[in-house]
């Protein structure tokens, strides 16, 4: 059984031993901090993007989806204020020369402190950080003593900025005017499509545009796993209001956004609000939607209010006027913002790190464990697993004609090997809510047992009924 240190630990090589995550080229020793989703993983990550973007799209009639390039003008970048703006502070150790964001080393410091002390140091930073006083969080730094935890001194260098974004090149030649960047958000593919969407959707403010896609940062400590990746995937929701009316809508989508959690059946205990204390420089107010995760409370979406801040600027630096005429008012704007940002990789930890279970099952004379991933029924990445109790008398072919039946419908599992404890032990690992088994009195009646993953309980149904049962559950 695991501790509460070495829990994650547990997870990350679960992910690993039943293929949902492995590190990424390695055979090669890997890259630091980008990972590849295996057979399991990325079926979960399917699930999870499109229990996203079914809420997002589907059920939100005046939300419509876009899929924008990686690669944009690289003017975006400088309208957004991402070439100005989009870097972190970063403090090297002069000894072992290992580079810090300032906030993970502070936040690294206190946890090791009492309560009050680490409550008190992170509002003093937040502070500092706030107010982008280089020299005070060095202060702090050192009269805190905060070593390098490589060589174990305190022999910094000044704070300074470190931009975030990776560029390349376009085309053959190398000059300043060919360099692009791989971009850093989803969102300002959405910013750059607003009048086409507007127009060609014939749009009525309020109304939002949703994608999904690839983002990449080169975060300076990219560590524990995939909660900070190199490049990793958003799902975002830019929404478009009325001037005026963004406090609003920023409220009911910072509920919206919760519920949209809560409705995975997570406790709601495990999830808190984190208002920002240092806003980004395009917001008038933003909160972070935090989840317990083994390694405490982190963020996993932002909701912001981002003002008209990038519609205004992309209207400047493009020269094109970028306005809506509402009716309803007899008026010409630039809408205000509220963007909905959630890491599709950090959402997918929550998820298996919220499901991880194991148990001591048995009997006081046989006592025995099992790792389970309580997955909700819709995310899991294997809904049924269907399994012939031997290789002989016919049962194989019974338990293919159920597979028939079943896998245009959702994602099946075959198998006929090994004994039938070990098979549901298999299937328990990487989270599938059902197993059924056909054995010989399934010849006889047509019935079949089926096994629930998480009460362990078997019943016995007839197999003509499996189907609708399954569905049932993943609806
Ligand atoms: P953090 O403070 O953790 O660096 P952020 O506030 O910079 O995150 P946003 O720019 O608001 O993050 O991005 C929205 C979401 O994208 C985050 O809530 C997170 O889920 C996800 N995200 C951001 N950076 C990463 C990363 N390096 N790896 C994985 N997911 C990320």
């Amino acid at each position: 059984m695991s501790t509460e240190q070495n829990l994650f630990q547990a997870i990350i090589s679960h992910c690993k031993e039943y293929g949902f995550i492995f590190p990424s080229s390695e055979i090669y020793d890997g890259l630091s901090a980008v990972y590849d989703y295996g057979q399991n993983g990325s079926e979960l990550k399917k699930n999870i993007k499109d229990y996203w973007w079914k809420s997002m799209t589907q059920l939100h009639e005046n939300i419509v989806g876009i899929d924008a390039a990686i690669f944009m003008h690289p003017t975006t970048w400088k309208a957004s204020g991402h070439v100005d703006n989009f870097s972190d502070p970063m403090i090297d150790n002069k000894d072992s020369k290992k580079r810090y964001r300032v906030d993970h080393l502070i936040e690294g410091f206190a946890e090791n402190l009492a309560k009050e002390q680490a409550d008190e140091l992170l509002a003093t930073m937040d502070k500092l950080l706030a107010e982008n006083d280089f020299a005070g969080l060095k202060s702090l730094i050192e009269e805190k003593k905060i070593a390098c935890t490589v060589s174990g001194t305190v022999n910094w260098t000044d704070v300074r900025q470190f931009n975030l974004m990776f560029s390349t090149q376009l085309g053959s030649v190398t000059d300043e005017a060919s360099e692009i960047y791989l971009r850093p958000e989803t969102a300002q593919g959405i910013f750059v499509n607003f009048l086409n969407v507007q127009k060609t959707g014939r749009m009525k403010v309020p109304f939002g545009i949703a994608q999904i896609g690839k983002a990449f940062r080169n975060e300076i400590v990219a560590r524990q796993f995939i909660f900070r990746m190199r490049e990793f995937e958003q799902m975002e929701m830019q929404f478009f209001v009325r001037p005026g009316t963004q406090k609003e809508w920023y409220e009911k989508w910072k509920q919206t956004r919760m519920e949209w959690h809560l409705s995975l059946g997570i406790d709601p205990a495990k999830y808190r609000f984190k208002d920002h204390v240092k806003l980004a420089h395009y917001a008038d107010a933003a909160v972070d939607i935090e989840f317990e995760f083994p390694i405490g409370f982190k963020e996993v979406e932002g909701i912001h209010s981002r003002t008209d801040f990038d519609l205004k600027q992309h209207q400047e630096f493009s020269r094109k006027k970028i306005q809506y005429f509402d009716t309803e008012i007899n008026q010409n704007y630039v809408p205000y913002v509220i963007e909905t940002s959630i890491g599709l990789d950090r959402m997918f930890l929550l998820v298996i790190c919220n499901a991880y279970a194991e148990e001591q099952i048995g009997t006081e004379e046989k006592p025995d464990t099992r790792v389970v991933l309580r997955l909700p029924a819709k995310l899991a990445p294997t809904k049924l697993a269907i399994l012939p109790l031997t290789k002989k008398d016919g049962l194989p072919e019974l338990a293919r004609e159920l597979m028939d039946q079943c896998k245009p419908y959702f994602h099946c599992f075959y198998e006929e090997k090994d004994a039938i404890g070990k098979r549901y032990r298999r299937q328990d690992a990487i989270g599938t809510p059902f197993c059924v088994t056909i054995d010989h009195q399934t010849k006889e009646d047509g019935t079949v047992t089926v096994r629930h993953r998480d009460s362990m309980e078997q019943e016995r149904i007839p197999m003509s009924e499996v189907r609708n049962l399954v569905m049932n559950a993943i609806f």
